[in-house]
């Protein structure tokens, strides 16, 4: 056998569950079954014709090329806009880095701040690209629970004891995957202050789900606390509030120095994003917003009504959530594993989920269901899991 040609840091990132399972499933439907997918967290809307036609006209105009690797002017002075008016964050173009999808401003915030040894508090379940950030570039993942007691928010008093002179970054998400919970104005602001008062630590604040709250409520940005501004590096994108995940679209906004480091990243990795991307995003962040209100109320619709019928099982309880599109319900009481669930839940009903484990060791217990499907295929999903975790009681 010859060695493995891999970097030994090739091993230290991980998958995520979701593309595993959407695999599995896909493999499955080849063989003529039928699965609803629950697993994958994508919006089952098309991204809002004024933004199609936004990249058509860019396309046609020959706007095609690379751009600025920081992201366009404009498209940087419309975020800076729309920070201002949904986030209440005052910021500037020279303070935001336009990315091809959010997801390397969590790769670039742990390569530009994360020294080997350098704690990182990280949600636990959180979504899985953080913790394979923190590991691969040596960095210590210190879990915050997010427990379904505290209706899955971080506890302020947890948060306190794990601060110290090592903690260089506290990662919130809010609203969390794959919770589907929001953390409320209050705990933010307590948890933001706690940071603030009691470590010298920055706050990678993750809000690609902050237009996605069910009641309307706006979530607060730790860019928004008194004094904290310059150290939250605030995530952002257009892949769930504008249906547009593989348009490849996010930012960040960050003190401008650290803007810099992750400008000279983008050089040396993708270059820039799509240069009629961010033209779209122009018209999806100025242009009329009620495809999001639409598609935000179709989320809460189906979220709530799934959790309650999962309430209705009996061995599952599930909490109401209030934001984004996952819903999490516990699976303890059936009295299988929730990994041993999802799997069996998979080739014996064909409804794809994923272990809340995947999600980071206390997640255990627990499934995440995406309700980004129709509401017909929801329906027919919750009647599945019910007939399946019958068929369990059966055989108990
Ligand atoms: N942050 C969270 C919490 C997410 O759930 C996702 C996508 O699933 C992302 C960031 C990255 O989104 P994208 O790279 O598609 O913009």
């Amino acid at each position: 056998m010859q060695d493995s040609p891999l970097a030994q840091r090739i091993s230290l990132l991980q998958g995520e569950g979701a593309y595993k399972v959407l695999a599995q499933a896909t493999a499955l439907e080849a063989q003529g079954r039928n699965i609803i997918h629950l697993e994958i967290g994508q919006p089952n809307f098309h991204t809002p014709l004024n933004i199609q036609q936004a990249a058509f006209q860019a396309i046609a105009a020959g706007k095609t090329g690379y751009t600025a690797a920081q992201g366009l002017l404009e498209t940087r002075q419309a975020i800076a806009e729309y920070c201002w008016k949904y986030k209440q964050v005052k910021t500037n173009p020279d303070e935001i880095v336009v990315t091809p999808g959010a997801k390397p401003i969590i790769f670039y915030t742990m390569l530009a701040l994360i020294n080997p040894g350098d704690e990182v508090i990280c949600p636990n379940p959180g979504f899985p690209t953080y913790a394979s950030c923190i590991h691969f570039t040596g960095g210590k993942e210190v879990a915050l629970k997010l427990l379904v007691e505290n209706s899955f928010q971080p506890d302020p008093d947890e948060l306190r004891s794990l601060l110290n002179e090592k903690t260089k970054l506290v990662i919130l998400n809010n609203p969390s995957n794959p919770t589907g919970h929001m953390i409320s104005k209050e705990r933010m602001l307590q948890l933001v202050e706690i940071i603030r008062d009691h470590s010298k630590a920055y706050i990678l604040c993750d809000e690609i789900y902050d237009r996605l709250i069910f009641d309307q409520t706006q979530a607060l940005s730790s860019a928004a606390v008194a004094g904290m501004k310059d150290r939250t590096i605030l995530l952002d994108g257009f892949s769930k509030t504008y249906a547009m995940t593989g348009w490849r679209l996010g930012y960040g906004v960050m003190q401008a120095d650290i803007a810099a480091a992750f400008s000279t990243l983008m050089v040396n990795s993708n270059g820039c994003a799509a240069s009629f991307s961010q033209i779209a995003a122009i018209e999806a962040l100025r242009g009329p917003q009620e495809s999001v209100t639409m598609m935000r109320d179709a989320f809460a619709e189906r979220s709530v009504w799934l959790a309650k019928a999962l309430n209705q099982i009996d061995g599952i309880e599930c909490q109401i959530p209030n934001s984004a599109f996952y819903v999490f319900p516990s699976v303890k009481k059936t009295g299988i594993g929730s990994a041993e669930f999802a799997d069996r839940l998979l080739k014996e009903a064909g409804v794809a989920a994923l272990d809340g484990e995947s999600f980071g060791f206390y997640g255990k217990d627990h499934l995440r269901l995406s309700t980004a499907n129709s509401m017909e295929n929801i329906q027919e999903a919750a009647a599945r899991i019910a007939a399946f975790t019958a068929s369990l009681q059966a055989t108990v």
